[in-house]
């Protein structure tokens, strides 16, 4: 449904873009996820229309919106937008918040007064603000204004919505209960969304598939378990979720990481570049700890953390911090106590399952 076709973008002699490529199919919800400045917010922009590529393409539904010499403005594709600011107009109500898109809009429809004030009236439901509808935005909580630009943004039905950091304005708990709303949401309406986010786990736990971008090239695009047991580079492994870079040897065999020749940990679909580089990524939960002496690399315990579900540990590996993440009923270590770490059980029998799944 939208084809950006390597697109770059230019703010002057500075390339935030550099050939990106990137297929969105109808009803998909994309999270683009990555550092500040990375380039999520020009992306959006792009998809939005608000300004041109330096070079490449993208398309919509099959026609071009967007080249270096032409681009269709965002009040002709059939779009809703959401900021992080909300935005919202000081002297409207909520009810006319939802109203002005159904009047104005590309995708408006011709409809009796009755007709449009019932659709008000169903989507302030959508959005569980029904009883709102006389509100003014300051007369109201980040909450409940995020949900009056998400009802606007989503009244006339747009293909594609597209939000840019919608919830970061709200407390933790509150963004909680947005993030399964937006889901809800986007079962109902079928639109596209492309979500840009800084946060990993809003990422993981919302999208169909993540984007994940660095100083403006796209690293990973795949679902969320993806990105997160099969990271391809090493800048999606540390990005998302917390990560053990390990160094060493791949092999045949598999991987032996230095300081340990008796080991050989199985290649969990570890991708190229990382054996490029010779190194291993390795979750904290897939890592377990053992007295000194036994079975795998020796260290020393650095740090310790108690999480209430998890005890986090820094520990001393090569001269290099690792962290091991370990149930609270599991053996405990102290902070200077030497240690062997190893690949859990667990672990290590995903290579007969990797194995049978070939
Ligand atoms: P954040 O998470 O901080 O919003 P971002 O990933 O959305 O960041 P962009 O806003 O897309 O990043 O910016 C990408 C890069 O382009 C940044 O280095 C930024 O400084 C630069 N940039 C953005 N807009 C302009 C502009 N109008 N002129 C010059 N440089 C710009």
């Amino acid at each position: 449904m939208i084809d950006v076709q390597e697109v770059s973008k230019k703010y002057r002699d500075f390339t935030a873009l550099h050939t990106v490529d990137l297929k969105i199919k109808a009803g998909e919800f994309i999270a683009v996820l990555g550092p500040s400045g990375c380039g999520k917010t020009t992306l959006l922009k792009l998809l939005a229309g608000f300004m041109g590529p330096t070079e490449g393409s993208i398309a919509m539904d099959g026609m071009q919106v967007a080249t270096a010499k032409k681009v269709v403005p965002p009040e002709k594709r059939n779009i809703g937008m959401v900021f992080q600011s909300f935005a919202l107009w000081p002297h409207m109500s909520v009810a006319d918040h939802v109203k002005f898109p159904l009047e104005y809009h590309p995708n408006r429809k011709k409809r009796s007064r009755s007709e449009l004030e019932s659709r008000v009236q169903e989507v302030l439901g959508l959005v569980g603000l029904e009883a709102f509808a006389k509100r003014y935005p300051s007369e109201l909580s980040g909450g409940q204004k995020q949900r009056v630009a998400l009802a606007r943004a989503i009244a006339p039905l747009p293909n594609l919505l597209l939000m840019d950091e919608p919830f970061s304005a709200l407390d933790v708990e509150l963004r909680m209960e947005m993030r399964k709303e937006i889901q809800k949401l986007h079962k109902e309406t079928g639109a596209s969304i492309v979500f840009v986010t800084h946060d990993q786990s809003e990422a993981l736990a919302i999208a169909d598939r993540i984007v994940v971008m660095n100083a403006g090239r796209i690293e990973q695009i795949a679902p969320p378990e993806v990105i997160y047991t099969r990271p391809e580079t090493p800048f999606v492994a540390s990005f998302v979720g917390k990560c053990n870079l390990v160094e060493g040897q791949w092999k045949t065999e598999g991987f032996v990481p230095d300081g340990d020749a008796k080991s050989v940990w199985p290649d969990l679909g570890v991708a190229r570049s990382f054996k490029a580089n010779g190194i291993f990524p390795v979750r904290p939960e897939q890592l377990q700890l053992a007295l000194a002496g036994n079975a795998g690399l020796q260290g020393q315990v650095s740090f310790v953390q108690y999480q209430g579900n998890e005890i986090h540990y820094t520990v001393e590996v090569n001269e290099a911090m690792w962290t091991v993440h370990e149930p609270v009923y599991a053996p405990r270590f102290h902070v200077g106590e030497a240690v062997a770490v190893s690949l859990k059980t667990a672990v290590l029998q995903e290579r007969e399952l990797a194995a049978v799944m070939k």
